[in-house]
C-alpha cells in the first residue's frame, strides 16, 4: 500500500522549550488511518523529541546526516547517532543543504545509504531553481537529481522522495495544480523505470513549498501527491495540524 506522510521540517529553529508543540500536536490528532506524521527536529532536539513522542503516531526525524558511520569528522552526527537517538527519519539533500553546504547529488546518495544501513527512512529532496523553471528545463533537472541522489536499493519502505521547488520554499508562490501533478507524475515514471513498478507504486512521493492548511486539500487531490514536506507551517501545531487532517481526509 502506498504511503501516505504529512513531515515537517523545523529547520534550524526549536529550543527545549517548544516541544510543547508535540504534546499539542498528539493532543488534537485527528483520525489519522494510515497516514503518517514525523517531525525533522534539529539535532539538538532529537533526542529529547523521541522521548517525548514516544510510541505516539509522531515519529522524529533529523535534518541531514553524514555518509559516514563514525571517525574523525569534527561536528558532523552520523545515521547510526540519529536512529541512536530514537528518531527514524532523516531528510536527506534539501535544497538549503545543497545550497549552504554544496552538497552534490553524489554526497546525497552516499548519505541516503548511510541512512538506510542505519534503519532510517531517507526523505530524498529535489526541486529545481527559478531560472530552471523559467529555462523550461524542470524536468532534465529533476531527473538529473533522481538519477544522481537516489542509490540502488530503493525501496517504498527505505525512502520517501520530496518534490521541492527552490522557488516555492518560504515565499507563499505554490506552483499550479498542473506543475505539482507534471513533475509528480513524471517522478513516479522515473522510480518506475528504474526500480520496478511495486517500488513506484508504493513509494510515497510529497510535495514541499509554501504548503498550509489553506492549500492543502488541493495539493492532495493530486493522484500522485502522497503527502507533504512543510518548513514554515510545522512550528505550530495549530498550523501543522489542519495539514494533517488535510492528509488523512485525502
Ligand atoms: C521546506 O523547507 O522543506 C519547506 C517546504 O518550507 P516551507 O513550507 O516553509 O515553504
Amino acid at each position: 500500500m502506498r504511503r501516505k506522510l504529512a513531515a515537517g521540517n523545523w529547520k534550524m529553529n526549536g529550543l527545549r522549550a517548544d516541544l510543547t508543540e508535540l504534546d499539542t500536536l498528539h493532543k488534537d490528532l485527528p483520525d489519522l488511518g494510515p497516514t503518517e506524521v514525523a517531525i525533522c527536529v534539529p539535532a539538538t532536539l532529537l533526542h529529547a523529541a523521541a522521548t517525548a513522542t514516544g510510541e505516539s503516531a509522531i515519529a522524529i526525524g533529523a535534518q541531514d546526516c553524514a555518509p559516514q558511520q563514525k571517525g574523525a569528522h569534527t561536528g558532523d552526527i552520523s545515521a547510526p547517532m540519529i536512529r541512536d537517538t530514537g528518531a527514524t527519519f532523516v531528510i536527506i539533500g534539501h535544497s538549503e543543504r545543497r545550497d549552504d553546504h554544496g552538497e552534490t547529488d553524489a554526497d546525497i546518495a552516499d548519505k541516503a545509504a548511510a541512512a538506510w544501513a542505519a534503519g532510517l527512512t531517507a526523505i530524498i529532496c529535489c526541486g529545481e531553481s527559478l531560472a530552471t523553471r523559467e529555462a523550461g528545463t524542470t524536468l532534465d533537472h529533476i531527473a538529473t537529481q533522481l538519477t544522481g541522489s537516489l542509490p540502488d536499493g530503493v525501496t517504498a519502505q527505505n525512502t520517501v522522495i520530496a518534490y521541492e521547488p527552490i522557488w516555492a520554499i518560504g515565499t507563499g508562490h505554490v506552483p499550479t495544480q498542473e506543475q505539482i501533478a507534471e513533475v509528480h507524475d513524471f517522478i513516479r515514471a522515473q522510480l518506475d523505470d528504474r526500480f520496478g513498478a511495486k517500488v513506484a507504486d508504493n513509494i510515497a512521493l510529497l510535495y514541499g513549498g509554501s504548503v498550509k492548511g489553506s492549500n492543502a486539500t488541493e495539493i492532495f487531490a493530486a493522484e500522485n501527491v502522497d503527502g507533504a514536506l512543510v518548513g514554515g507551517a510545522s512550528l505550530k501545531a495549530s498550523d501543522f495540524l489542519p495539514i494533517v487532517a488535510a492528509l488523512a481526509n485525502s
